[in-house]
């Protein structure tokens, strides 16, 4: 090749047709730039070379890759020759001066050098600079400038090529790192020190993070940007605050509400935070991997790092390509590590404080009565429930509470022992490393409360006072108080039947004197008593049942006159000592409910009326469309049917109206108690009704009679739809 190269011409074909071959090859760009630069050397006596390129077709000042010649020269480049090269866009020949007192290097002679600098343009865009150095100006004359500009084109395909197939999706920044020869400008650099003042002054997180976010938004230019934490965790980040993002315009890449929560396996900002270091996408049309979805042209994510955690991720976003020159880096560098100290404060403080609150969440909704007490048994803090218990709610805003004092007297006149609690508060004054319960007893009204005083420590488990856990076990007493009596009366009303189905049967069996009469008397009463027997466990069946909700209602639209019919036949019996008076207004739309549901509710009703009403007074059914003036005030809005049953008979109390309608409740009077039941029947009733959305409620006064009213809805085409 030498021999042939003595020729110009043919030497310089050669030489082309060599580069051309080479730089199209598969090896990788570096490798490639080494051997055109053995070519090269072919060509002329050049000391070192280097090449800068830019992979994703920048301009000056973007990210760039520098390839070296394999010989080096113990000067070092200058950058700024480079750039004024790259900015004037045409080859330079010049002699230049190295080892001048700028560069400062010991040891090396300033010396005259030939410098060669070839912007390396193509299709409008500048893809690099090819630089050489000689001992000599003349060595860069004639051929090699013609050589140079010749494979310029060639060049920059290969520079192009490379951009696409190294994995620039994203584009890795050099972590932490500023650029050779770029230091921040002097606006860039007065906001850093505005941030840091800024930073200084605040601990609060959304505060600091809305600091950071609205600085870099000025100081890079993006118009868009957002701040997210990482939950280590869970490998998520999760969304603290978002600027500029216009919700329609934002495609599904971006954020979108705050606490929105995204896998870190997935976009930018998830790779930055796993790389931890910056990652940018300089333009997302030249980036073949990134989804179509993507609105922005330029994505930068850099994380913010303290004590070696990824506390946070700083995301921006550009509608311009190249936003994010090398000025931009630096800028967010900067502000990421002057954020990162006071981010980390402000998130142990925020964790701090978010616990904080929602232990206080946690202790105000708790339905059992807290309160934290000092040393002296003077409340620090209660939660509502605690005034509630004590039924002192009066108290709620009071400053200053002593629970030896104040609570003693307050109880005073309701307490059943009034030293109880007296002496409760002295023995935790004196013991207060000790956990102590009392149960109190109050009455008008009558109270049962469980309190548990537990001594409390600070983090130096110092003692710092205690806490009372006062809970209120009325219910509980009430309900074994129910229980009871509801074994008592089962039993009786089991006992009472059975007692004379036996006695009867026994008699029947022995007894061979008695007449047809007698024996059908008394097997008429085993029959009634068998009946009786029957619709308890029925009843207790029932509400075993309706508790446990298996009951599933069968509706369809019922006509209420037929339902009536059936119930006037059925309870035709009981009926005749009373005077029975039906009154159905019409129109009569039917109602949207379950037929043997509404024969039951109206049946237990009837049969009250008839069993708690003297013979030969008056039970009247009445049925009509309800107006809103017949509903109680919170009844459900709609179309109702009303059906009242009114009697003559020995009426309600108001205070037991109020319980009659809860399981096991009747009415404790000698009238009831001539009546067989258990108080099971209004229960039912009561459950049945609201089964079909209804509600059920009584009128009554004492001798005079009362009134149960019930609603259930009218059948509309789209009530049957909802079923
Ligand atoms: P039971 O009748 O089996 O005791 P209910 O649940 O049907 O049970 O009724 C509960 C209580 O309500 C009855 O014990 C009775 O004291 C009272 N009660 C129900 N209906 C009437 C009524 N029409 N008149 C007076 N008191 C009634």
């Amino acid at each position: 090749m030498t021999r042939e190269l003595d020729d110009p011409t043919t030497g310089l074909l050669h030489l082309l047709n060599a580069a051309f071959r080479l730089l199209q090859e598969e090896q990788p760009l570096t490798q490639r730039v080494h051997r055109l630069f053995g070519l090269l050397r072919i060509a002329t006596r050049y000391r070192d070379g280097r090449l800068t390129c830019w992979l994703q077709a920048a301009r000056p000042g973007a990210p760039r890759q520098q390839i070296f010649s394999p010989e080096s020269w113990a000067y070092p480049w200058d950058d700024s020759l480079t750039r004024s090269v790259a900015l004037g866009g045409k080859t330079v020949v010049k002699t230049i001066a190295l080892g001048s007192t700028g560069q400062s290097l010991e040891g090396l002679p300033v010396i005259a050098a030939g410098y060669l600098g070839a912007p390396i343009f193509w299709g409008g865009k500048l893809w690099g600079v090819l630089e050489l150095r000689s001992n000599d100006q003349r060595h860069f004359g004639g051929r090699i400038g013609e050589l140079i500009e010749s494979l310029k084109p060639l060049l920059a395909a290969a520079i192009a090529q490379e951009g696409m197939r190294s994995p620039q999706l994203p584009t890795p920044r050099f972590a932490g790192e500023t650029p050779p020869g770029l230091t921040l400008n002097p606006s860039l650099r007065q906001k850093i020190i505005a941030l840091n003042e800024q930073l200084d002054r605040t601990i609060n997180l959304h505060e600091l993070a809305g600091i950071v976010l609205r600085r870099a938004l000025e100081g890079s230019g993006a118009e868009a940007g957002a701040i997210a934490l990482v939950d280590h965790d869970r490998r998520e980040l999760v969304l603290h605050l978002c600027e500029g993002y216009v919700a329609e315009r934002s495609g599904t890449a971006l954020p979108k509400l705050p606490r929105q929560r995204w896998s870190w396996e997935t976009g930018l900002a998830g790779q930055a935070v796993q790389m931890r270091r910056p990652l940018l996408v300089r333009d997302a049309g030249r980036e073949p991997g990134l989804p179509p979805t993507m609105l922005f042209r330029a994505e930068l994510a850099a994380p913010i790092i303290a004590d070696d955690r990824v506390l946070a991720v700083l995301i921006l976003h550009s509608h311009r390509a190249n936003t994010f020159n090398e000025e931009v880096l630096a800028f967010i560098d900067a502000l990421r590590e002057r954020t990162a100290r006071p981010l980390a404060r402000a998130l142990s403080y925020q964790t701090a404080y978010e616990t904080s609150y929602h232990l206080g969440q946690v202790f105000s909704s708790l339905p059992i009565g807290l309160a934290l007490l000092d040393l002296n048994g003077r409340v620090i803090r209660a939660n509502p429930a605690w005034y509630q218990v004590w039924n002192m709610i009066e108290h709620l805003q009071r400053p200053s509470f002593y629970v030896g004092i104040d609570l003693v007297e307050h109880l005073l006149t309701r307490l059943n022992d009034p030293f109880r609690l007296s002496e409760f508060c002295d023995l935790g004054q004196h013991n207060p490393d000790q956990v102590l319960e009392t149960t109190l007893q109050l009455r008008q009204p009558y109270q049962e409360l469980h309190v548990l005083s537990v001594p409390t420590r600070d983090s130096q488990q110092q003692l710092t006072g205690r806490l009372w856990v006062v809970s209120d076990r009325t219910r509980e007493r009430e309900s074994d108080r129910i229980k009871n009596e509801f074994i008592g009366i089962v039993s009786h009303e089991l006992r009472t039947p059975l007692t004379s189905i036996l006695g009867y049967t026994e008699i029947l069996l022995n007894r061979q004197d008695l007449d047809s009469e007698s024996q059908r008397e008394f097997l008429m009463t085993v029959s009634t008593e068998a009946e009786r027997l029957y619709k308890l466990v029925k009843d207790l069946l029932d509400v075993s049942r309706l508790e446990a909700g298996v009951v599933k209602l069968n509706r369809y639209a019922v006509g209420l006159w037929q339902v009536i019919e059936e119930l006037t036949m059925q309870l035709h019996t009981q009926l005749v000592n009373h005077k029975l008076l039906i009154d159905v207004r019409t129109p009569l739309p039917p109602v949207f409910a379950d037929y043997d549901k509404v024969k039951q509710i109206i049946f237990n009703l009837l049969s009250n009326a008839i069993k708690y009403s003297p013979e030969g007074s008056e039970i009247q059914l009445s049925v009509r469309q309800a107006t809103a003036d017949d509903l109680p005030t919170n009844h459900p809005p709609g179309q109702w049917m009303l059906i009242v049953v009114r009697d003559e008979g020995i009426g309600i109390a108001p205070e037991d109206q109020v319980k009659l309608f809860e399981r096991f409740q009747r009415v404790d009077n000698s009238n009831t108690r001539q009546k067989s039941g258990v108080g099971l029947g209004l229960y039912i009733t009561r459950l049945l009704v609201e089964l079909h959305g209804g509600r059920i409620w009584v009128q009554s006064v004492v001798g005079r009679g009362s009134s149960f009213s019930f609603t259930l809805p009218i059948y509309s085409a789209n009530l049957d739809n909802t079923v």
